[in-house]
């Protein structure tokens, strides 16, 4: 089977993204046996594309890591990459995802904000 068909296959497309319903990585991230390697799902729709990859990572504009829609995926150097996922830490919502449970600010956190388990 054509690798373009295979990623079809496995592809659910909602209004917004494209969601990869084969294999994960423990990452979240979709994964796909192909010319004998494992590729990252999201990387290969984009050099199947055309897009030239070297030395760039795949960042997801939609913060959805299963998701394979071309529009929502976004090359960018590991450093921007870097900056990005800091910038996404400093402003999540949940920021009890980010706390160790039981650690000093965990406990914190709890006593400020009853209502959200951690
Ligand atoms: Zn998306």
């Amino acid at each position: 089977m054509d690798i373009k068909d295979q990623l079809d296959r496995n592809v659910i497309r909602t209004r917004t993204c494209w969601l990869w319903h084969g294999s994960l990585d423990r990452h979240g991230y979709g994964v796909v046996g192909y010319r004998g390697r494992q590729w990252k799902v999201h990387r290969l729709a984009l050099l199947l594309l055309g897009v030239d990859l070297t030395d760039l990572e795949v960042d997801h504009l939609c913060r959805t890591r299963n998701c394979v829609r071309p529009e929502h995926l976004e090359p960018v150097t590991v450093a921007q990459n870097r900056l990005r996922k800091t910038g996404q830490r400093a402003s999540a919502r949940r920021p009890h995802v980010l706390l160790k449970p039981g650690s000093v600010a965990a406990q914190r956190w709890a006593r400020r904000s009853p209502q959200i388990p951690i």
